[in-house]
């Protein structure tokens, strides 16, 4: 793929922030954009770099009412020697293209959009931030540009990678959050579309996030819709569970999103020789769990946290601590597992990161 560069011009860049403390995040963009369009009968076409800025679109565009879109979410991060890194980019484009499939949307070649990505980074390589925690969060995203409001499948897309420098999730140190299991609303259905990483699903749980903030607790615990029995996931990270010694979390079942996170904890447990096991779990398991002490820890993975201990759930109007209200040994080891990987502190022996 011959990917056009047109650079911003001098009056047009902006500087990188000097520090990253007080950037809120995802409210900072880099200098350039890529972006390419699709058009049936012609795939893939006008590949670019350029200039961050606005996109020109008819407000009859299918996206803006429908929602036929896929998004992304990975980071780039700068390792001790200097050097700016990917973790396990692939899955991420992958993944993109399994919510694609779902949504109709046109699959990307895994490799061009990689090395398309890693153009860009290059380009932008002075806004991956280096203070210790910090990285520069990649949004790759796709949507339906055809105008028509009459609901069908687009017959033309864009698709675009933004860039966001992001400050350490963890300011004040890597505490325990306070979430809030929610019996009242559902996030995804089973034959829904909750495994895809689109729009539609957010949209759908602000409001319980929202009810969720204004009670004291910093996220929703999602249970499943049929039953409102076994958990799900938090909003934007999967959940796991250290019960008697052993770690466990919800087994995909197709209204729950699979979490490179996720995976990456269940891999880095299994060579460890630790006891994993990903099975249906019922809310009343962890309940009685948490009240005669087996169940230990409780922790959420996704990429933004990395790994977020959990030191209170709250279900139907009572709150049930875990452990000593302090960050568990199993949650710390694998953050600091996981983040020395990326910041190339750790070896990597499953070859997770990736040189742009
Ligand atoms: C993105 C996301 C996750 C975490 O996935 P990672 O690949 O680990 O970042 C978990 N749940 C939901 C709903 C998500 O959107």
């Amino acid at each position: 793929m011959k990917v056009k560069l047109r650079k911003a011009g001098p009056n047009e860049l902006k500087n990188p922030p000097q520090s990253m403390s007080g950037v809120v995040f995802g409210t900072q963009f880099s200098d350039h954009m890529f972006s390419m369009e699709w058009e049936d009968g012609k795939g893939w076409h006008n590949a670019e770099i350029k200039p961050y800025g606005p996109l020109l679109m008819e407000p009859s565009s299918i996206v803006l009412h429908y929602a036929q879109m896929a998004f992304e979410g990975l980071k780039a991060y700068r390792t001790d020697s200097g050097e700016n890194v990917l973790f396990r980019p692939r899955e991420n484009f992958k993944r993109m293209n399994n919510t694609s499939q779902r949504m109709c949307l046109p699959d990307l070649n895994i490799e061009e959009v990689l090395d398309a990505l890693k153009q860009l980074l290059r380009l932008e390589s002075s806004w991956v931030p280096n203070e210790s925690g910090t990285t520069l969060y990649i949004r790759p995203t796709i949507v339906a540009t055809e105008e028509a409001i009459g609901l069908k499948v687009s017959s033309k897309y864009l698709f675009f990678i933004i860039l966001s420098p992001v400050g350490p999730y963890y300011p004040q140190g890597f505490n325990p959050v306070k979430i809030m299991v929610s019996d009242k609303y559902v996030r995804a259905v089973p034959g829904g579309v909750g495994y895809a990483k689109t729009g539609g699903n957010y949209a759908a749980s602000i409001l319980a996030e929202k009810e969720a903030k204004k009670l004291g607790y910093t996220q929703v615990l999602w249970l499943d819709a049929v039953e409102r029995r076994f958990i799900e996931e938090v909003g934007a990270m999967n959940i796991f569970f250290v019960i008697n010694d052993e770690i466990v979390t919800p087994q995909l079942t197709g209204s729950i999103l699979p979490g490179i996170t996720r995976m990456s904890v269940l891999e880095l447990g299994k060579y460890w020789g630790l006891e994993v096991s990903e099975r249906r779990i019922p809310i009343d398991e962890i309940l009685a769990g948490l009240k005669d002490g087996s169940v230990t820890e409780v922790f959420g993975a996704g990429t933004a946290a990395v790994i977020s201990p959990v030191g209170v759930l709250s279900y139907k109007e009572e709150e049930y601590y875990v452990g000593n209200g302090k960050t568990g040994t199993v949650a710390t080891r694998f953050y600091d597992h996981l983040t020395g990987i990326q910041y190339g502190k750790e070896p990597d022996p499953f070859g997770w990161v990736e040189s742009i």
